[in-house]
């Protein structure tokens, strides 16, 4: 049995979904004490429970003290069984974060599956819809495994009520390195407003344009959608190049003014732009899985995040893998899929 303090390291719920992937991979046990223990309110919340329903579901597992404020967990693997399975988290929690504990393991598995996850689509501190479909999906697809997903409708803090749908057509993972970017294709800003006055997504992309000076007027887009799919409103920043497509994002809350979403978002693009890495601030964390069942591959990045060391804490402790990482004092940050110790 595998033992985790849930408050080390990044101390959120990436610990929790990772142990739970990990555990169907792998079929080891584990149990988990201080779940988000270094959150401002520890435990788990509704989209964590769901997030461990779903891979309780899809592999068979035996849970106990899976409930909304629970703060301890034992997790049981039983054998993944690929399908057609509805998952709904029923407040705004991340359909995308639901989805990240139960794709690697439906994608090893020896069948397709189909999913419906409803819940945010658009939530804080979480990967858009968006991210999903041209940030991670495709480099998943280049190692293998082809995961197509659809955007039903929107859903945003704090109403939820979004729904995405998601095909995953298995396939072995094969190791690839990405390194440069390539050329440039594409650079655009999208404000998202639905059910929330117009003025807010100009707002942010005009404070947007400001630090992104050099990127043309045409490039920054304001989009309503449908009222009823809000109240909600998310900003995507993109850059797409021959090999990567960077996704930057930020997301409407009462009492955080547009003008703060707009400079934060647009900043993180630019020292994006400003390095050479492949993967920026939140790709990197979510690429190592993958990689590390591929038994090998590298990506360049930018400076490590937190979550990225927790994950590589994780994926040491139960599968042995090790990753190489070198942080040269000028340039992108390597990771490199280094050598299995167990
Ligand atoms: P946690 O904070 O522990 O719940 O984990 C959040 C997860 O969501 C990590 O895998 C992050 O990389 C990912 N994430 C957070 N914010 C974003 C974002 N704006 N775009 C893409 N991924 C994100």
């Amino acid at each position: 049995m595998i033992t985790i303090d849930g408050s080390e390291g990044e101390g959120g719920g990436q610990v929790l979904r990772y142990a739970a992937a990990l555990s169907l991979i792998t079929g080891k046990p584990f149990t988990i004490q201080n779940i988000r223990g270094g959150r401002q309110k520890p435990g788990m919340m509704r989209q964590h429970v769901t997030s461990i329903e779903a891979a309780a579901a899809i592999g068979g597992a035996e849970v106990s003290g899976l409930a909304v404020g629970s703060d301890a967990l034992t997790f049981h693997p039983g054998v993944v069984q690929p399908g057609e399975y509805h998952f709904a988290v029923g407040t705004a929690g991340s359909t995308g974060l639901v989805l990240q504990t139960i794709l690697v393991p439906l994608m090893l598995a020896d069948a397709p599956s189909r999913l419906v996850i409803e819940g945010g689509t658009h939530a804080m501190a979480a990967p858009p819809f968006e991210f999903l479909e041209k940030t991670l999906l495709p480099i998943i697809a280049r190692m293998g495994p082809k995961v197509a997903v659809e955007l039903v409708r929107h859903g945003f803090f704090p109403r939820g009520g979004g729904k995405i749908e998601i095909e995953i057509e298995p396939a072995a993972l094969t190791p690839i390195d990405c390194i440069e970017r390539g050329d440039a294709r594409s650079i655009k800003a999208e404000a998202i407003v639905a059910g929330v006055p117009f003025d807010v997504a100009d707002r942010e992309l005009d404070a947007a344009s400001k630090v992104l000076s050099d990127w043309p007027e045409g490039a920054f887009a304001p989009r309503q959608i449908p009222a009823g799919e809000g109240p909600g409103n998310a900003l995507l920043i993109e850059a797409a190049f021959e090999h990567v497509t960077e996704i930057m994002s930020g997301f409407g809350k009462m009492g955080l003014p547009a003008e703060k979403i707009g400079k934060t978002a647009a900043k993180r693009m630019a020292g994006y732009l400003a390095s050479d890495a492949f993967a920026g601030p939140y790709l990197q964390d979510q690429l190592l899985l993958p990689f590390a069942l591929a038994g090998g591959g590298s990506f360049t990045t930018v400076k490590i995040s937190q979550h990225t060391r927790t994950a590589m804490d994780l994926i040491k402790l139960f599968t042995g893998t090790v990753f190489a990482v070198s942080e040269a004092s000028s340039g992108p940050v390597l990771i490199k899929v280094d050598a299995v110790t167990e």
